[in-house]
């Protein structure tokens, strides 16, 4: 059986680590292309001096439009070009993050996460989008970035949220894994654009298996230190761990032992006009539970997540994602996005019907909120 399994060249994290960005860029040469919101930079600037001064690199800003669109894409390539830049560093959130990956496809780039909230850097994928913001298409590179380099005291500084939001994404990577193993579904580790349609069907290891389960165990035993660790804008072990839950376990995770329904009935939820003010982690949380409904899991684990998401202040119901109000349509709605035949959903190890989906997120919901009313 073909199986394959995919990473960054690099992954490095520690306090004021962007001092040594310098560092990184000299492996590729003299000078840089950042791409990054000016408020990201801002954040960091006087790190990004001093890495630049000791190592003698420069660093070029691009001034990113702050949308990852096809031409933006090409007016930053452009720019790269006239500028004889060695290399590509995508500095901030997902957006820049993802035109970083869209200018260097694959090769000499350095992602800089500033905050800890999805498991995206690591990737050797991108989300493009339209000019006016809406989803346009995925894009896949043959490469996973060279460098992840996360610097931890700026994600200590960064908001709480965006951190419990990257534990949200981070809880469902185990129980979306052990469901890819179960059904000996494909993962898009295998091919070099991540395409699945190519006749190479690739499954996942043992290796990324054994990853995503380390996840869930860190995400038990430092989530709350970690949480307190960030209110209080402090680096900790716990908040370490945390960190590199969220975006190296998480993210080798997904790509290489696959996503299944969590991320799917993520999909259906955005449907939902109500969940549009949640983060990506928040709603993961919440569809997390819904899989473990979905899969009649033993109420011993599904008490267990329940548990870990209250304590971190992760959503466990509709209601804590916006929704207080739900018809049996719209969650149909939600169910029909969530089972198009594209979705991870059938890397479930059992058919997934509509009215499967909506039952589980009636039940999970009802589930959730019963457990609140009780621990409060
Ligand atoms: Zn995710």
């Amino acid at each position: 059986m073909r199986k394959a399994f995919i990473s960054p060249l690099k992954y490095v994290q520690g306090e004021n680590e962007i001092m040594n960005l310098g560092y990184f860029i000299k492996q590729y040469g003299k000078s840089a292309l950042l791409i990054a919101n000016p408020d990201d930079v801002k954040r960091v600037q006087d790190k990004l001096d001093h890495t630049k001064e000791k190592f003698g690199v420069t660093i070029i800003e691009s001034g990113f439009s702050g949308e990852n669109t096809r031409d933006e894409v090409k007016r930053l390539k452009q720019l790269a070009i006239e500028k004889n830049c060695d290399c590509t560093i995508g500095l901030g959130g997902g957006k820049a993050i993802d035109a970083a990956k869209s200018v260097a496809e694959g090769d000499a780039l350095i992602i800089v996460p500033t905050i800890a909230a999805t498991d995206a850097p690591t990737s050797h994928s991108a989300v493009l989008y339209t000019p006016e913001g809406a989803f346009d298409d995925y894009a896949y590179f043959k490469q996973s970035p060279s460098v992840i380099l996360i610097d931890t005291t700026v994600i200590a500084n960064a908001p709480t949220r965006f951190l419990v939001s990257g534990m949200g994404d981070a809880l469902s990577t185990y129980f979306e894994a052990r469901a890819t193993a179960l059904s000996y579904s494909q993962v898009n580790a295998g091919l070099p654009n991540g395409s699945k349609d190519m006749n190479l069907p690739t499954i996942g290891t043992n290796t990324a298996l054994g990853l995503a389960k380390l996840c869930y165990e860190m995400l038990l035993e430092d989530g709350v230190k970690a949480k307190l660790s960030c209110d209080s804008n402090i680096v900790t072990p716990a908040l370490e761990n945390i960190v590199e839950a969220n975006i190296l376990l998480s993210g080798l995770g997904f790509e290489s032992a696959g996503l299944a329904a969590a991320h799917a009935i993520h999909n259906g939820l955005t449907a939902l006009e109500g969940t549009h003010s949640y983060y990506h982690g928040e709603k993961v949380a919440f569809s997390t539970l819904v899989q473990l409904v979905l899969e009649n899991a033993p109420a011993d684990e599904i008490d267990e997540v329940l548990n870990f998401c209250v304590s971190v202040g992760l959503p466990v119901s509709l209601s804590d994602i916006g929704v207080t109000e739900v018809s049996k349509d719209d969650l149909m709605r939600v169910a029909q996005i969530a089972c198009i035949p594209e979705e991870s959903i059938h890397s479930m190890p059992f058919p997934v019907s509509e009215e499967d989906v909506v039952n589980a997120i009636l039940l999970a919901d009802q589930i959730g909120t019963e457990f609140k009313k009780k621990a409060s």
